[in-house]
């Protein structure tokens, strides 16, 4: 069952904004999809390969996960659209039957694969695991995501590297608008949104010129692409800064690849509704924990004999039931627990403070969370360790 194109314009309302905040662009809305209503802003964790790495969904749902990210790229390469297609699309596949959002695979390409000629409508590459020759444009990209079946699929763009040339991240920004054109023009599921993905760098005019087109297009909501592909922070915010006047109110906002807690809590205050990151999970895999203080690494020395869990007050099963001295002994002996535990705990963290800032928003006092959040944020693992110390 596909919709006729002509009903991207006739299509009832995706998002609304409930309530703004008085001394930002925050904004607390709602995201309605057809799997079930979103409460933004929301935080997406990232199911890469079908799976958010450790967790099972029923311990996505108990922390609160209202949708997951599932990449078109790897599911692609891996395990292969006629597997899902038979299995009855992705929900069914992964037995997550809540929305999920899925990535159109232009950041992969552009990132992973091997060898790419790109071309007026796609990419060749080579396969990041075997070096097969793939093509993926605008109409593979919204194909697979028919295929996959998500509740929100992403258009095709090209991101190229934040220190390209001028010239290199105009010509992007004018593929990544006729991309989006054409993406538009593919069938899509049914109840399927589709987001449109603004790119530019850190040039204002690129940003602006590129926002206009895409909105002109009219997509269900829009993402800010090109962030979190190693630039500096300061310049990540300018990139938002400078994109998020031209995107309509009514429409959900999405900040691609993004960030560390302090940064979410700040992109919120730009007035982004909609993010994904892979740090609570890839940092657990390294022995490190977020806490609303800052990162912590649990395998370091201190927590020898800290019979405390990770982060006083928090109501994940980890610190519900573990201490830190036996997640650093379950960490040092490489033992799968102690991984998996850290993982439920920074996406509880990464979960709660989303919840957090919703109350806040809800509360009129976001402002002041703001405030005292960031500057109670410690990122520098290093850091917080040297306060430890000073504490104990
Ligand atoms: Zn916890």
């Amino acid at each position: 069952m596909f919709i006729p194109t002509d009903s991207w314009l006739n299509r009832a309302r995706m998002f609304e904004v409930s309530k703004t905040d008085g001394s930002s662009k925050a904004r607390l809305g709602r995201l309605f999809t057809a799997r079930g209503v979103i409460d933004t802003p929301v935080f997406m964790p990232v199911g890469t390969q079908g799976s958010v790495k450790a967790l099972d969904p029923r311990e996505l749902r108990e922390m609160g996960t209202q949708i997951i990210l599932g990449n078109t790229y790897h599911l692609y390469i891996r395990p292969g659209l006629e597997i899902i297609r038979s299995a009855g699309g992705l929900h069914q596949f992964i037995n997550w039957p809540h929305p999920i959002l899925t990535d159109s695979g232009g950041f992969q390409v552009f990132s992973l694969a091997k060898i790419r000629r790109i071309q007026a409508h796609g990419v060749e590459f080579r396969s990041h695991l075997d070096g097969a020759l793939i093509f993926l444009g605008p109409k593979e990209a919204m194909e697979i995501q028919r295929v996959l079946g998500s509740d929100i699929a992403m258009v095709f763009d090209e991101c190229p590297p934040h220190d390209c040339a001028p010239k290199d991240a105009a010509t992007a920004v004018g593929r990544t608008i006729a991309w989006a054109r054409e993406c538009r023009e593919q069938p899509r599921a049914q109840d399927q949104q589709v987001f449109g993905i603004v790119q530019g760098g850190s040039s204002p005019e690129l940003r602006e010129y590129c926002a206009k087109a895409i909105v002109a297009l009219e997509f269900d909501g829009y993402a800010i692409g090109g962030v979190s592909v190693g630039e500096p922070e300061s310049e990540m915010m300018k990139a938002v800064e400078i994109t998020e006047p031209f995107l309509p109110v009514h429409k959900a906002r999405y900040a691609m690849g993004l960030g560390t807690p302090a940064q979410l809590v700040e992109l919120v205050a730009r007035g982004i509704d909609l993010f994904d990151c892979v740090l609570p999970t890839r940092v657990a895999r390294n022995g490190t924990a977020f806490t609303y203080k800052g990162t912590v690494s649990i395998k370091a020395g201190f927590n020898k004999t800290d019979f405390r869990p990770i982060e006083e007050g928090c109501a994940c099963y980890a610190c519900q039931n573990f201490t830190r001295a036996y997640l650093r002994h379950l960490l040092n002996v490489k033992e799968i627990l102690g991984l998996r535990m850290l993982s439920v705990h920074n996406s509880h963290m990464y979960l709660r403070l989303m919840t957090d800032i919703r109350a806040h928003l809800a509360a009129g006092t976001y402002g002041q969370f703001r405030d005292e959040f960031v500057s109670n944020y410690r990122p520098s693992e290093r850091i917080l360790a040297t306060r430890k110390v000073l504490e104990r």
